[in-house]
């Protein structure tokens, strides 16, 4: 049976994506050598990750004075590297949920950390709005897509202090204007790479701006003098990146991209505020990712939730169960998420209504 992956992460990655690396991994492009074989610092990969980092600048119009990094780590390595990197004296962040919570933990390693506005009294169901930055703080923090509760933050930021941003479940997903941020950085495996590679695009003139010294593999400038290549980067999940960012630019580039998504996700709300046992977790319309959809059974059907799951897994739905913190469903829509799938669960929601009609 087809199945249908809506995976949180790990997630779904375009077809293209595992065909191509699929093959890499046998013969790299008739070199006689699989790209699980190669130097990190051969020909080979030096024009792989070359075009990697070129695609990414091409694909998110990065202007000059940015480079584009590929770490090991993950986004939680992060969460670390930019105080380590920034953090003077005061760090501002803006809490929306477990992963801004995970940042402002390791800020607070560094000194004061002044969450500006958090949306936890209604369980990170919305985004905060009307806030100030404090003009002396170093940076601020915000996570633009909440993985687990489903709201994004859409809006490039304007703010008089460097603009650091977790995108680890959005990258690429949607047009963001580059210049209004110092850092943006996330984990790879929702919408670039299977798991192992971090991306960083960092704006240098942040950089040395702390007095401390700096470990060598939590400082950025060593990642940008070498180039990624300061120690062995995931290869072979740079190589799979590279392939996603080719198959973006054919799908039209994040404008392309954005606009599908943009009707995924409206297909899939659309159903679930018409379905008579459905109802959306985020209210806000402006504050719903168009990533992560969650939605929940309305109250007087909740004995069915259950019930649903196991329905809509029997149809060949993966990975819709919601995080335990929020309950329901998810259903992750990422880039490389076909129309058909989204269609499958909107089928499978309205079969279900019918049954229990
Ligand atoms: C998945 C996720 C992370 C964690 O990334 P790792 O690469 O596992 O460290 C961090 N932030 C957000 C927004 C995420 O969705």
């Amino acid at each position: 049976m087809k199945k249908h992956n809506f995976y949180a992460g790990p997630s779904i990655m375009p077809q293209y994506t595992i065909e191509k690396t699929a093959e890499a991994i046998k013969d790299l492009d008739g070199t006689g050598l699989s790209v699980m074989e190669i130097s990190h610092r051969s020909k080979e990969f030096d024009g792989i990750i070359k075009q990697a980092q070129q695609l990414f600048k091409e694909l998110l119009n990065i202007p000059d004075g940015y480079h584009v990094l590929f770490l090991g780590g993950g986004a939680s390595t992060q969460f670390l590297m930019v105080p380590y990197n920034l953090f003077s004296k005061k760090a501002a962040y803006l809490n929306t949920g477990n992963w801004s919570q995970k940042a402002i933990k390791e800020g607070k390693f560094f000194g004061d950390v002044d969450v500006v506005a958090s949306s936890e009294d209604k369980n990170f169901t919305y985004i905060p709005r009307n806030y100030q930055v404090p003009g002396d703080a170093d940076y601020f923090h915000i996570t633009t897509n909440n993985t687990i509760y489903g709201t994004e933050l859409k809006e490039d930021l304007d703010v008089n202090v460097p603009l650091v941003a977790d995108m680890s479940s959005d990258i690429l997903s949607r047009p963001v204007d580059v210049s209004k941020y110092g850092i943006i950085y996330g984990g790879a495996q929702k919408n670039l790479a299977p798991a192992g590679v971090t991306f960083v695009i960092v704006k240098e003139d942040i950089l040395g701006r702390v007095n401390r010294d700096i470990p060598t593999m939590m400082d950025y400038q060593t990642h940008i003098k070498k180039e990624s290549l300061f120690n062995t980067p995931p290869v072979v999940p740079i190589y799979s990146a590279l392939q996603t960012l080719k198959w973006i630019k054919e799908q039209g580039g994040v404008e392309g991209m954005h606009e599908i998504n943009q009707e995924k996700a409206d297909m899939l709300y659309e159903e679930i505020e018409r379905n008579r046992l459905f109802q959306p977790n985020i209210k806000n319309e402006a504050d719903r990712s168009i990533m992560n959809v969650t939605f929940v059974m309305k109250q007087e059907y909740k004995d069915m939730e259950k019930e649903f799951l196991d329905f809509a897994t029997d149809k060949g739905m993966v990975g819709i169960k919601g995080h335990r913190s929020v309950g329901g469903y998810r259903a992750s829509l990422y880039n490389a998420l076909p129309r058909e799938s989204v269609k499958a669960l909107i089928d499978v929601m309205q079969e279900f209504e019918k049954k229990k009609a």
